[in-house]
């Protein structure tokens, strides 16, 4: 099968949406009136970012789950995507499932395959995703005219909340790469999360002219409201003891020795502090982290309630500077010992 056999076969289909889809030196999109494009790219590398053995369909869908996520962040309604190819050679195999997982989401979400680029090569994974939002006034001074969800938009006393659950895509790591063990029932939930993620696409939507400020979650909770607290010149207050709870596979842990429970199967070494690691520090759960004003409260609630997605708050944005973390006493617990993820950061170099 040569490239442009693996090209029709795998990856042309029907774009209504798009003026012209694949086959021409560009592809043409039309932005519908009154909106602006809202563009971002996301690259999946075999053996950094996932295993090279990974299920194929199950790596399709995760390829544009991601780029979907910042979408979401940002209050954007997918359109289209790009998907350029290192293949290590054009096995039908395995293009078959990972066309079929990546198609399968972009259905699901109306969002165009339009191009692409298709190489040999290890094997690697960068897709472009296109989607709308409204233009905005500029009203306020150095704010992007846009009803997108902007990092920069968090105020003192905002609320902070986070989607759906967080940590579960760290534990199956920690599992797969032989650092812990965990009950086949759990690694099973865990690893559909780390390999599945849910682009909280609806609940971005929702969350247009209610969130003050957004992010999704990719490299860790701690390191992407980082980026919000940054980029908006605030600081914040977490509560470990409610975050804790984000963790889907808590149910396994009791409380109180910070150990899994009893069920005869298990064996576990795991820690409440290495669990808490993964809420606060692991990657790859694609939530979102969102800013809200109290006065939001209720509207937060519909947001959440109209995009069937669960949310939690779980801290407030001060205006002093760094993140603090407490207890349920409201006792101060360390923050430095939660590193999120920085592909150049040298403890980061050997996994997965
Ligand atoms: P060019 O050489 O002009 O970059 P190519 O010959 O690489 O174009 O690609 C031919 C057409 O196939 C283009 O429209 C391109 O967008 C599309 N294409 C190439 N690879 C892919 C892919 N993996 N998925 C979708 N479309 C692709
Ligand atoms: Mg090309």
């Amino acid at each position: 099968m040569g490239e442009f056999e693996l090209i029709q076969r795998f990856f042309t289909r029907p774009t209504p949406r798009a003026v012209l889809g694949v086959g021409d030196d560009c592809a043409l999109l039309q932005p519908a009136p009154g909106m602006q494009m809202a563009i971002s790219t996301d690259m999946l590398v075999a053996g950094r970012h996932f295993f090279p053995d990974t299920d194929p369909r199950r790596l399709g869908h995760k390829a544009l789950a991601v780029n979907l996520s910042d979408l979401a962040a940002c209050g954007a309604r997918p359109v289209a995507l790009t998907l350029a190819l290192a293949l290590p050679m054009a096995d039908a195999a395995w293009l078959e499932p990972f066309s079929q997982g990546l198609l399968a989401l972009a259905d699901e979400h109306g969002c165009e395959l339009i191009g692409g680029d298709t190489t040999q090569g290890p094997l690697n994974i960068c897709i472009t995703v296109f989607g709308e939002v409204p233009a905005g006034q500029a009203l306020l001074q150095k704010r992007p005219a846009t009803q997108a969800l902007l990092r920069g938009g968090a105020r003192a006393g905002d609320d902070i909340y986070v989607s759906g659950t967080l940590g579960d895509a760290c534990l199956a790591l920690q599992a797969l790469l032989g650092h812990i063990q965990l009950p086949h029932a759990v690694l099973a939930a865990a690893r559909q999360r780390l390999e599945q993620p849910t682009p909280r696409v609806a609940l971005g939507l929702a969350l247009r002219g209610v969130a003050s400020a957004a992010a999704d979650i990719s490299d860790g909770l701690l390191g992407d409201l980082g980026h919000i607290l940054q980029r908006s010149g605030v600081g914040a207050t977490l509560d470990t003891s409610v975050a804790i709870h984000l963790l889907a596979s808590n149910a396994y842990f009791t409380r109180a020795s910070g150990q899994f429970d009893s069920s005869p199967s298990v064996e576990s070494r795991i820690s409440a502090q290495e669990a808490l690691r993964c809420v606060l520090a692991g990657g790859d759960d694609y939530e979102l982290v969102f800013c809200a004003p109290p006065a939001q409260r209720a509207a937060v609630q519909a947001a959440s309630q109209t995009s069937a997605t669960p949310v939690t708050r779980i801290g407030q944005i001060d205006s002093a500077p760094g993140l603090r973390l407490v207890d349920a006493q409201g006792a101060s617990v360390l923050a430095n010992q939660f590193t999120s993820f920085d592909h150049f950061n040298p403890i980061n170099r050997s996994s997965p």
